[in-house]
């Protein structure tokens, strides 16, 4: 006797959900698992009482998935619509700890015991955006021209900091007619191969790293977003073809729900632009999905800074892939229960 949620199918937005491994705290807690996956029916099953609760997805993927299988579910055809010119995000969405900067980023490639094969979507990315710009141009040759710039900024209390000018601080999102809404006076760093862009990443993480020390910007309350923007320029019987387009990789703020109650001032106004940025991002994403099937519905974009940002590429002709991850225990119940709701929402 299983309660069925089901999803509608079709829509620009999909969503991936991952069962990261058991840890530690797992065994010390006595937490049992309560998330099942099955593959077949691209489900994910609660044990929940009184009955089990089933959740299908686009696809759905159990504790030993490697992280090129993910790359290729989720990675692999938004970097190929963004080398045509469409606009692609990748989310990875969760409370702390369910895995979102091990998917996106991986372990460091400056860690000790670091693994090749463990890099995560955001450097697989970039492998597989500069592979596919290297056979354009040797189909096309001088004909064809591509420049790629990065940009990182960190959305924290809705503020907005760029990582990759630690010294500057309370940027504006700004509109432009032609190229849509950007950062004010936000680093943009040309890259032309892999090793560039990935130094641009690691630059930037650890600035963040350092922003959470010294400035209080606890990373797990922030969201990380990684824009690649990428140009093409073709000639093409005397006349020029442009293209732009933009690859956005996001590590979203933990999902979790604020349970300190002792929390004051500071830390529960932190707690409450958390929980809106992200609970706008999910309004985002259902009036799209209401959208996508034919319902005439009001975005609204511009109720979050993450949401402005990230307007021209979510709906319209961008794709989306949401990453949404949980943790099997039955110490994450509740949380992955939230998760698996927010992540149905995007259906
Ligand atoms: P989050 O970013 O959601 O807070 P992390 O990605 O930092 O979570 O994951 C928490 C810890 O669990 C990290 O040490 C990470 O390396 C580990 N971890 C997460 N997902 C996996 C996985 N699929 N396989 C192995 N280790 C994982
Ligand atoms: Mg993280």
């Amino acid at each position: 006797n299983i309660q069925l949620c089901h999803f509608r199918e079709g829509d620009s937005i999909k969503v991936f959900v991952r069962v990261r491994p058991p840890d530690i705290r797992d065994n010390e807690v006595g937490s049992k698992r309560v998330v099942d996956v099955d593959e077949g029916r691209k489900a994910i099953i609660m044990q929940s009482k009184p009955e089990p609760k089933l959740f299908t997805f686009d696809q759905v993927a159990d504790i030993h998935i490697t992280q090129e299988s993910v790359f290729t579910a989720v990675g692999k055809k938004i970097i190929e619509g963004c080398v045509t010119g469409y606009n692609g995000t990748i989310f990875a969405y969760g409370q702390t700890g369910s895995g979102k900067t091990f998917t996106m980023l991986g372990p460091s490639e400056d860690a000790d015991n670091f693994q090749h094969e463990m890099r995560g979507v955001i450097p697989r990315g970039f492998e597989y955006l500069f592979s596919l710009i290297n056979r354009e141009q040797e189909l096309h040759g001088e004909r064809k021209q591509f420049l790629c710039r990065c940009s990182f900024i960190e959305i924290y209390q809705e503020q907005v900091f760029d990582l990759l000018d630690p010294a500057s601080t309370g940027l504006h999102l700004r509109e432009n007619i032609k190229t849509g809404v950007y950062v004010d006076g936000i680093v943009e760093q040309a890259v032309a191969n892999y090793s560039e862009a990935y130094q641009v990443l690691n630059a930037g993480w650890l600035n963040r790293r350092v922003a959470a020390t010294s400035m209080n910007r606890e990373s797990s309350r922030s969201h990380a977003v990684f824009t690649v923007s990428i140009e093409s320029k073709e000639q093409k019987g005397g006349v020029q073809n442009l293209k732009t387009s933009q690859l956005n990789l996001v590590d979203l703020a933990g999902s979790e729900r604020q349970k300190d109650t002792h929390a004051i001032g500071a830390r529960l106004k932190e707690a409450g632009s958390i929980n809106k940025s992200l609970s706008v991002l999910g309004n985002v994403i259902m009036s799209l999905g209401d959208i996508a099937h034919g319902k005439s519905r009001h975005v609204p974009y511009r109720d979050s800074k993450l949401t402005f940002l990230l307007r021209d590429s979510l709906g319209g002709n961008a794709k989306t892939h949401i990453v949404a991850c949980v943790h099997p225990g039955s110490r994450c119940f509740g949380e992955t229960l939230s998760t698996l709701m927010f992540a149905r929402r995007a259906k």
